[in-house]
């Protein structure tokens, strides 16, 4: 039985040591940050290849004991909730790769932590969740987190894991991708605008600017102004390709920078 914690700490364990061991080739010689070691299947396996391993756990009970039962010289393991942990408590100043089993509550968190930081990353995540980073324009699925995600990685699927590999055994299945940066990818700014934006993926490009306005930092005024210098305004924004709407962003964050320095 899955208790609340266990729900909202996205506590379902790996028990097949050979997707953690394969996970970890990945590892080899670099400096990893885990994020949410839990029993630790895949932390012991980095812990073999791996020059040094980070791991982030939030759960003081799970941190205890993985601190009592693993005993690595190059294991720093760290009691913390990942999204309020700093740069500075995670990285190392050069960490290579992230390998994770991600607690499925904050996937979309970890992937615009790792665009933000232009970082590679070995993740087992949510089939479904795989699926909608992977969505075109014109689909359903096709979202903030699709954008952002094609423009900042190149996705490859590793290995799609079935859910009886997991305890307690979760509802849907897991797919293991391997995210590389891409150099032309966008800035931290430019991607709050897009996930602003997306909120109203649904409404043609001005009016999706008009209904961010608040969040944007602009006014009724501002509005007008950008509008008129947007060739496709008309169009809906789900039916954009990312490259698009990131220019879209673009004349956005020029126009913001402009009105900020006058
Ligand atoms: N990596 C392990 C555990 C995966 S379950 C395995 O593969 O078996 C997810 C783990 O992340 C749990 O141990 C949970 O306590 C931890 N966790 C959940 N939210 C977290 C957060 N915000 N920061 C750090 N750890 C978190």
């Amino acid at each position: 039985m899955t208790d609340r914690r266990t729900h909202r700490m996205g506590q379902i364990f790996l028990i097949n040591k050979d997707i953690a061991k394969m996970e970890a080739e990945h590892a080899r010689d670099k400096h990893v940050l885990e994020i949410g070691p839990g029993p630790g299947i895949l932390t012991e396996e980095l812990c073999k290849l791996a020059k040094k391993v980070v791991a982030v756990e939030k759960d003081r009970r799970l941190y205890r004991e993985l601190k009592s039962t693993l005993h690595s010289k190059k294991l720093v393991l760290i009691n913390k909730d990942f999204l309020d942990a700093t740069d500075e408590e995670v990285l190392l100043k050069d960490t290579d790769i992230v390998i994770s089993n991600v607690p499925y509550s904050i996937s979309g968190k970890v992937i615009g932590w790792l665009s933000d930081r232009n970082m590679q990353a070995v993740l087992c995540l949510q089939k479904e969740f795989v699926d909608h980073m992977l969505a075109k324009e014109n689909t359903r699925d096709y979202s903030k987190l699709s954008v952002i995600t094609s423009l900042s990685f190149r996705v490859t699927k590793i290995y799609e894991v079935s859910r009886g590999n997991f305890r307690p055994i979760p509802k849907v299945d897991s797919t293991i991708i391997y995210i590389k940066p891409l150099s032309s990818g966008m800035t931290a700014r430019e991607s709050v605008i897009i996930g602003a934006l997306m909120q109203h993926k649904k409404k043609r490009l001005k009016n999706a600017i008009e209904d961010s306005r608040k969040s944007l930092g602009l006014d009724r005024n501002d509005i007008q102004k950008l509008s008129s210098n947007l060739e496709n305004g008309e169009e809906r924004l789900f039916k954009m390709p990312p490259q698009k709407i990131l220019e879209t962003a673009r004349k956005i964050f020029e126009y913001q920078k402009e009105k900020d320095s006058s």
